[in-house]
């Protein structure tokens, strides 16, 4: 038998960039937006040997510093994601058949 009870959790209540300085309640959009890199550095990395390697950073300074690196893709539209994953559907390669998605022409359709 489990008998469960509350306690207490640490959570991150408020965010503050390490560049502008920037602070973000977590019931704030602005905190959802910030970017938080977290990780151990490798062993010969420039940062380092094994050096935790931490910052926080607000969208608009994330926007400024790597924006032209940043890859922003567009939400997809509902649907377009199984189809997508349907296109790389190969029966050569995959094997079998594969029936075509619901009004979409199949191949034989279109002759
Ligand atoms: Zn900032």
């Amino acid at each position: 038998m489990k008998i469960k009870d509350v306690r207490p959790q640490p959570f991150v209540k408020q965010l503050r960039c390490d560049r502008c300085g920037r602070l973000a309640e977590d019931s704030e959009s602005e905190f959802f937006e910030f970017t938080s890199i977290d990780y151990k550095a490798g062993y010969g990395s420039i940062l380092g040997d094994e050096n935790q390697i931490e910052i926080d950073l607000c969208q608009h300074c994330l926007k400024e510093t790597l924006g032209p690196w940043l890859r922003v893709t567009e939400p997809a539209v509902p649907g377009t994601k199984i189809l997508k994953a349907l296109e790389l559907f190969n029966t050569d390669r995959h094997g079998g058949e594969f029936p075509p998605p619901r009004g979409i022409p199949s191949e034989e359709d279109k002759s």
